[in-house]
């Protein structure tokens, strides 16, 4: 009988992975806090929250709780016709920590899901408001909105998978990347290649759709409020609507509950993810406004075309509806303030390697920008190694660990990195 690895290598797909050349893959047994334990006994230091999901780490009594009492009372019921405890109180809590005026829910299965229903809203808005001509989508360059097919057409374009799917693809339009970082002086000019565009074809954007201040799985980079509270103004003027995908950013990782909250704005539609279950179940929502969800339901069909069949899986708002409460009553905001000047300070080292491009940070998240992508499963191995969980891709080795680590173990996770980078790209 082959090896559990061995049969993994022969039949199983990894996210983005090759069946005839995959990368080495490594069989955790079990997890809990910031340790993932190896099958093999060895135990790895978190450092990537299972892609930004496990907040509160793995394994948390609190979740587990109400995971296992909800199962007790039923694991899953459709959402059609029928309602439940756990749908309404997740709901309760999302309308309370969202910005105003968000306050409809939608829920989904996954964060491509709640992209492409959110996607969905905005056209079916225009229609409804009498401009079926406005179905373009407005975006910047360097953005990730997920896999399918709605979503991946409003992702980088070259980072992306355009080249492979032209053909079928929506064609939508991209202003160049944010020139000003969140940290840098602020330049009004920032935002004139989007305005043009914004303005030039206004009658056919339906919506402008932005990851909020820090672009994730596109490129790593964080950008400058002003960015954003300039596009969430030109898009009132222009009558476009504004999508927030909040499914990397929500739930504290950047040192505000939700990314918007850096520059003061509302979207008309937030799409949540990720962190929403604690990294528990897979679960995702998209919010809008009364006016949104009004102007949609008042005209033909008078409905909102999409319902997924796991729609409002019970176990799995129950434990969102438990990892946001642990989350408001957790010290959080100084929790990833700590993180994030631990990553500051330790991964600064980086910057006189002569591999490194950019260091940055912000919230619960460091970045190393290396000049060349890395050796993926080699750098993984060396990390394996020295003890701590660390996934890079391309040319970004980051870490954005569970809120709940300590400080002793993020300066171990940070220490590492420096040496294996220093070992490995030197
Ligand atoms: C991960 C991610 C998605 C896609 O979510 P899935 O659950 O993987 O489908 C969409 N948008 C952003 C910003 C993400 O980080």
């Amino acid at each position: 009988m082959p090896s559990l690895l061995e049969f993994d290598r022969a039949h199983l797909w990894h996210p983005y992975t090759s069946m005839t050349a995959p990368l080495p893959v490594y069989e955790v047994a079990a997890a809990h806090g910031v340790r993932l334990r190896l099958a093999d006994g060895r135990e790895l230091i978190d450092g990537m929250s299972s892609w930004w999901a496990a907040i509160h780490g793995y394994n948390h009594p609190a979740l587990n709780e109400a995971a296992e009492d909800q199962l007790r009372r039923m694991a899953h019921v459709m959402f059609g016709g029928i309602t439940h405890q756990p749908a309404v109180e997740l709901a309760r809590l999302l309308v309370e920590v969202t910005p105003p005026p968000l306050d409809r829910i939608f829920y989904c299965d996954s964060g491509s899901v709640a992209v492409e229903a959110a996607i969905k809203m905005a056209l079916q808005y225009w229609q409804a408001a009498g401009k079926p001509e406005k179905t373009k989508l407005l975006t910047i360059r360097g953005g990730y909105h997920g896999d399918t097919f709605g979503a991946m057409a409003v992702c980088d374009p070259l980072n992306g998978m355009h080249h492979l799917f032209r053909d079928v693809l929506p064609e939508h339009l991209f202003a160049p990347l944010v020139s000003c970082g969140f940290n840098d002086p602020w330049d009004e000019r920032a935002l004139d290649a989007f305005h043009a565009l914004l303005a030039e074809n206004r009658q056919r954007i339906a919506a402008v759709i932005l990851e909020p201040i820090v672009q994730g799985a596109g490129g790593m980079r964080f950008y400058h409020p002003r960015f954003l509270a300039g596009a969430r103004a030109l898009c009132d003027r222009h009558g476009v609507l504004l999508i927030a995908d909040e499914i990397a950013t929500g739930f504290g990782r950047t040192g505000k509950l939700f990314a918007c909250e850096h520059a003061g704005i509302a979207p008309d539609i937030m799409c949540l993810g990720k962190a929403l279950t604690g990294g528990y179940l897979t679960l995702a929502a998209t919010i809008t406004t009364a006016q949104v969800a009004e102007t949609i339901s008042s005209a033909d069909p008078g409905l909102f075309m999409h319902g997924p069949t796991f729609m409002a899986n019970p176990l799995a708002c129950a434990v969102a509806a438990a990892s946001i409460r642990l989350l408001l009553d957790s010290p959080w905001p100084e929790r990833v303030l700590a993180i994030e000047e631990v990553l500051r300070t330790g991964l600064a080292a980086c910057r006189e390697l002569p591999g490194v491009a950019d260091v940055r940070t912000l919230g619960a998240i460091g970045v190393v920008e290396m000049k060349k992508p890395v050796d993926v499963a080699r750098l993984q191995r060396e990390f394996v190694n020295h003890g701590v969980w660390i996934r890079p891709f391309g040319t970004l080795v980051y870490l954005m660990p569970p809120y709940i680590i300590s400080r002793t173990d993020l300066q171990y996770l940070t220490e590492t990195l420096v040496a294996v980078l220093h070992k490995t790209e030197a």
